[in-house]
This record gives structure tokens, sequence and C-alpha cells, in this order.
């Protein structure tokens, strides 16, 4: 523990909180700093399990007395480095969604998943603008702008937020919305960190409850074939489609599923806001593109959005590098698959291109923080789960396929796709320049002594 903390004062901090209360060397520790990235162990003088927003005010203007950086978490989605000192706020207790009858917000608490969400939604009709996987934390997500699965047709997450209850650096208790503080809601519609921790949020759901959607699977041999038809085919679709492609090297092991175990393959993600026909009629050209060895698309209800991408939702060690892309086209793939595809052998697991714009590329009334709406794509490189191998070989193959595609590689990103940030430089791309000074206005103007630790 600290120098600056005695076993007395935490003690003292454990008596005010309804959670719990851990110092560096306690037993309950890792559990409650536990990260889904396994590769990243948090070491903190100071956990404070919180199960109230009384709770959280305590543990800040404890820490704030104490000159203590504050961090939080609440799933360790987004866990890139170990936390070695300071205080972390787990929102891990703090779960729970109501959707008022007939109304269309729900309003979130801290450490609540997106599956709870999408379940609370669907009781009344409704589905949240989640992203690809369930498991991960909702305000987190959000807090980053929030690309998923609908997002071409709905736009960012954040884009749907109401609200913000957040627990300032001065312990107070505020909300942020489009009257009340502005431009703290405009800097927590995307600015991510720095800010304060977000106890609640109320976010508008959307009056849907059937997609037509699913995945595609195409072998190595049709790989080449089908990426070539996504890429032409992405240019003529309307915003009602969003759609993905991932080169995936299923592993050999018995987890995975006996069709695609072992196998290089191309998985394209497809989602359709709309019927049944009109979605088969879209999707036909991908279909006659190559044989998928696997179609699973089909009509789904909204509640199994998550099955679209299908994210891996164990806990593992992992290793990404993400970043947006400019148009792509056939030049585009013939350069990517000749350093990622089917003759490499190169260690990541997965190498997902995601195709954007439509609702997303459209600013809000008001404006948000959000970086990366004008990039029409997303590619994100996945590590192999080995972590001696997350220092230096993965960022050099990652260099080198970024090498091959850099005419396309645009010069924003959003903080979602981020992945491991190796520079400063690299975390400022998160955001259009303006928006990046703005947010640095914004903190100081919310936390002046720079309390919420964030960034490299
Ligand atoms: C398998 C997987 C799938 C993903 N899919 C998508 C996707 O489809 N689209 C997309 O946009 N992103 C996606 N992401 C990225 C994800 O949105 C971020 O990693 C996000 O930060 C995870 O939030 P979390 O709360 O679950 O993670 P945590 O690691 O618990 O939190 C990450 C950060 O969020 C902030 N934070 C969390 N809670 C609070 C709070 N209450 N108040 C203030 N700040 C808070 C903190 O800065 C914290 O360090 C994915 C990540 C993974 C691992």
């Amino acid at each position: 523990m600290a120098a600056a903390i005695t076993l007395e004062e935490v003690a003292g901090l454990r008596g005010a909180i309804s959670g719990v209360v851990y110092a560096r060397g306690d037993d309950g520790v890792a559990g409650e700093a536990a990260c889904f990235n396994t590769a990243i162990v948090h070491d903190p003088d100071v956990v404070v399990g919180a199960r109230s927003t009384a709770d959280v005010v305590e543990a800040v203007r404890f820490a704030a007395e104490h000159q203590l950086p504050v961090y939080v978490q609440a799933t360790g989605h987004g866990a890139f480095a170990p936390i070695t000192s300071g205080l972390l706020v787990s929102t891990r207790r703090m779960t729970g969604v109501s959707v008022e009858r007939g109304g269309r917000i729900a309003s979130i608490s801290a450490g609540t998943r997106w599956g709870a969400v999408v379940e609370a939604a669907a009781r009344h009709g409704l589905t949240p603008i989640t992203g690809s996987s369930t498991n991960v934390g909702a305000i987190g997500y959000t807090l980053g702008g929030g690309l998923g699965p609908l997002s071409r047709t709905y736009g960012f997450t954040a884009d749907w937020v109401r609200g913000f209850t957040v627990v300032t650096a001065d312990g107070r208790v505020v909300r942020a919305t489009a009257e009340a503080n502005p431009d703290l809601f405009w800097a927590l519609r995307g600015g991510k960190g720095g800010l304060g921790i977000v106890v609640e949020m109320d976010l508008e759901l959307v009056p849907l409850t059937r997609v037509y959607g699913g995945g595609l699977f195409f072998d190595t041999a049709h790989i080449e074939d089908a990426l070539r038809a996504w890429v032409d085919w992405v240019h003529t679709v309307p915003d009602t489609v969003t759609s993905s492609v991932a080169l995936v090297r299923f592993p050999p092991i018995d987890e995975v599923p006996e069709a695609l175990r072992g196998k290089f393959a191309l998985h394209v993600r497809y989602a359709f806001v709309g019927g049944e026909a009109e979605g088969e009629r879209i999707l036909a050209p991908i279909r006659d593109a190559a044989p998928a060895f696997l179609d699973l698309v089909g009509e789904m209800p909204t509640s199994q959005i998550g099955s679209i991408h299908n994210d891996a939702d164990q806990p593992g060690p992992a290793w990404d590098r993400g970043m947006q892309l400019k148009d792509i086209d056939q030049r585009f793939v013939t350069e990517f698959l000749a350093r990622a595809g089917a003759g490499s052998d190169l260690p990541f697991i997965a190498i997902e291109i995601r195709h954007i714009g439509g609702a997303a590329a459209e600013e809000q009334h008001g404006g948000t923080a959000i970086g990366g709406r004008q990039a029409p794509f997303t590619l994100v490189m996945l590590g192999v789960p080995v972590p001696e191998l997350f220092d230096e070989e993965l960022p050099q193959k990652s260099d080198y396929i970024v090498a091959g595609i850099m005419p396309w590689i645009a010069d924003e990103t959003n903080i979602n796709f981020l992945g491991h940030v190796a520079s400063t430089q690299q975390f400022a791309s998160a955001w259009p320049a303006d928006a990046f000074d703005r947010l640095a206005r914004a903190r100081t103007t919310w936390d002046p002594d720079r309390l919420f630790a964030y960034g490299p």
C-alpha cells in the first residue's frame, strides 16, 4: 500500500461504504479487480467495490483527500494497461436496468452489461443500439461512442443517450443532459474518460423486435471471392444494412464448434432492419459470390443480436490494434490478402473490417465528442492469446499489415477501436483535433486536479 494511506484510513473508508473495500495485499483484490482481458492484472492501492452512488461519492472523496488517482472498471473489456497505484472503483455490483412502462428510456446502472439491457428492452418491444458483444459493459462502451451491428441504421449508441448521472472530482452528483451541464454531456458522449464516474445512463431505445441477420462462413478457398464481392457490395447497400467481415483462424480445440474447428475462414456478418424477403434480396450477391459452408442468416429477435458477431464471451488474454479506413476497393483487397490471406501465417486469430457510415456519419444536434464519424470502415487485428507475443511479435506483425494497407488508413479513429495504444499521438488520433482540444478543456473544468486517471 502507498505510504500515504494507512490501514486505519482504509478501515475508515470501509466503514463508510456499503460495498467492499480492499487494500493492496488483501485476498479480495484479485477477484474485484479482475479483467475480461486476463493478461492485465491490476494492483491498485485500494479497490472499492461500490454498491451505490453514495459509495462512489465516498470513494472519490477519499481518493481526493489522499491524492490517489481514481480509475473505474465495470467488466475489464477495455483493460489495456495494469493499474499499479491509486484507487479503483469497481462498478460490477451496480447492475440494473429500468424501462418505464410505455416509455422508451432505459435507466442503466454503472456496472450493467448489454445483455441485461437487451433483455429488459425486449420485454417492452424495444431494443438498445448495442455493440457486437452483449457481454461488454453498457456505460464504458457508450462513453467511447459505440458502434455495433445496427450502427449504419441507427448511428452510434452515444447518439441515443439522453442523460448521465455523474460523480465528479469534487464528490458531487451532477446531471449531464442537453440542458443541464451541456458541455459535460457533449464530452461524455464519445470522450470516454477523465471526466467523472457515470453512475447511471438514460438511453433511448428503439421500437424494434426483429431483424434479418446472422453470419455466413466461407472456407479458405472462397475467401478472396467472398471478400471481393463484399467490398463491391457495401457500396450499394442502403443504410438499413450494417455488415462486417472477419478473417478468422479458428483454433483446433474442442471449445470451437466442429464445423469451424481449425479452419481459416471469412465470416461475413449481416444485419438488415426490415423484412425477410427484402433482407434476402439484398444479401443475394454475397450468397452468390461463393458457396458458404455455414449460413446462419435468418430472421431473429433483436434479443439475439449478440449472435451476429458471436464474439468470445469468456475472459482470456487479449491484444488488439485497431484503426479506421478510408474508402476501400479491389486494390485494397489485393494488398490486404497478400499480407493477411491464406498464404500468410500471422499470429492473429481475427482481422475484422466493419462497414460504417450511414446514420453513424450524421452528427447529432448539439454535437458529440465521438471520434471517427467520417471514416467509412474500421479494421481491428486481434492477436493470438499468447501474452509472450504481446510486447514485440504482435506489434511488429501488425506493422507489417499496416504497411501494406497504408494508403487506405484514415487519420482519425475511434477510442473503442484503438486497442493497445502505443503513443500519445495514437491516443490523440481517436478524436478530431478540435474535439480533442475541447475535451481537454472539459477535463480541466470538471477535474482541474486530474483526479481521474485517463490516457497514456
Ligand atoms: C469482445 C469485445 C467486443 C467489443 N465490441 C465492441 C463494439 O462492437 N463496438 C464498440 O464500440 N466497442 C466494442 N468493444 C470495445 C468496448 O466498447 C470498450 O472496450 C469498452 O471500454 C468496454 O467497456 P467496459 O465497461 O465493458 O470495460 P471496462 O474495462 O470495465 O471499462 C473500460 C473503460 O471505460 C470507462 N468506464 C467504464 N465504466 C465507467 C463509468 N461508470 N464511468 C466512467 N467511465 C467508465 C473507463 O475509462 C474504463 O477504463 C469491444 C470490446 C471487446 C473486448
